[in-house]
């Protein structure tokens, strides 16, 4: 063994020891259902661990197995996925399940080549999939895992273009070959989430700093631009008849399949919002307006009204359901 290779093997030993003791127990790690560990990375990607354990058990109550997902409308899988955003994580999901079944028997293949073949997959949740469900040696980049390995390595190019990628995935890679690669995997995840933090690493109690070569560790790492944030204002109608509310089914990327409120065309100067909020979605921060408005004598072909009663069990995005909630007087 060459002295590479022995410090690899040391690092990946006491990363792991480290793991077995202060590593949280979460549902995900406790089994090797391919199915369950897919759920898990779609929900995790931009959420946080603590909204996923809200969503994770109940998801398959819902959908048990990946059949049943399959087989499942739309409609009532953006309805399961509501609160936690970015539906197109939904839909993928989604449309995974329904190649997996068309296409693979019902099962989930077990090869990076064939995972990355299945919609909605790119090369981080194949090699989730392939390391924590069937222990494979594949490496994983999340952006916990970037910032440990770019520490590690005091790396100072930009992450986000070349070199810095390639590096990144080769060090990966590099590293996950050995006993344990699932494991191994989730530990770099883990100590991403709880020691090495993005603005206050706990050097001190690290498990691997004896390896670090991070003299500025909350410098790195270091990104090529920072998006702007763009502000936005939107403004909708809230227009009641009766027990019944006017909604628009969404075709536009964003919100696909669900409903909305209406969109307000033409706003008077005059007009004052019945409800008001703020929202962030990647880098735009939008200001959501609704206006009170009078029923239409033509309807749009995509708005359409809806009791009262029925409003619980449309998928709805959250800033729209928070809307309607409060303008019914819920809370
Ligand atoms: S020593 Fe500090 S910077 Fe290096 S991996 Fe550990 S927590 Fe991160």
């Amino acid at each position: 063994m060459n002295q590479v290779e022995l410090q690899s093997t040391r690092f990946r030993a006491a990363l792991i020891a480290w793991y077995r003791l202060d590593g949280r127990i979460l549902p995900w790690r406790t089994t090797a259902d391919p199915y369950r560990i897919l759920v898990s990375e779609m929900m995790l990607q931009q959420t946080q661990v603590v909204t996923v354990l809200r969503y994770y058990d109940r998801w398959f109550q819902l959908f048990p197995t990946l059949e049943s997902l399959a087989h499942a409308d739309e409609s009532d899988v953006l309805h399961a996925w509501q609160g936690l955003g970015y539906y197109s994580r939904a839909r993928h999901l989604h449309q995974c399940a329904r190649w997996v079944v068309e296409h693979c028997g019902g099962k989930l293949p077990c090869d990076i080549k064939s995972l990355l073949e299945l919609p909605g997959i790119g090369r981080y949740t194949a090699g989730a999939v392939a390391s924590f469900a069937f222990n494979l040696p594949a490496p994983i980049l999340d952006a916990n895992v970037i910032r440990v390995l770019a520490r590690l390595v005091n790396l100072e190019t930009p992450i986000d273009r070349e070199p810095g990628k390639s590096t990144l995935w080769e060090l990966a890679e590099h590293l996950v070959r050995g006993p344990e690669p699932g494991t191994f995997n989730s530990a770099l995840m883990e100590l991403g989430a709880l020691v090495c933090t993005p603005r206050a690493p706990a050097c001190e109690r690290c498990p691997v700093k004896t390896y670090c070569r991070a003299s500025h560790p909350q410098n790195i790492p270091r990104k090529s631009v920072r998006a702007e944030v763009v502000r936005r204002q939107e403004n909708y109608r809230w227009i009641r008849r009766g027990d019944q509310i006017l909604l628009r089914k969404c075709a536009g990327p964003r919100w696909k399949g669900m409903w909305t409120l209406p969109l307000a065309d033409e706003i008077q100067n005059d007009e004052v919002p019945v409800f008001e909020m703020r929202h962030s979605v990647t880098r735009f921060v939008i200001h959501l307006k609704v206006f009170s408005g009078r029923a239409p004598a033509v309807l749009a072909p995509d708005n359409s009204y809806h009791r009262v009663k029925d409003i619980p069990d449309l998928p709805m995005p959250t800033p729209h359901r928070r809307s309607v909630d409060v303008l019914l007087g819920g809370r």
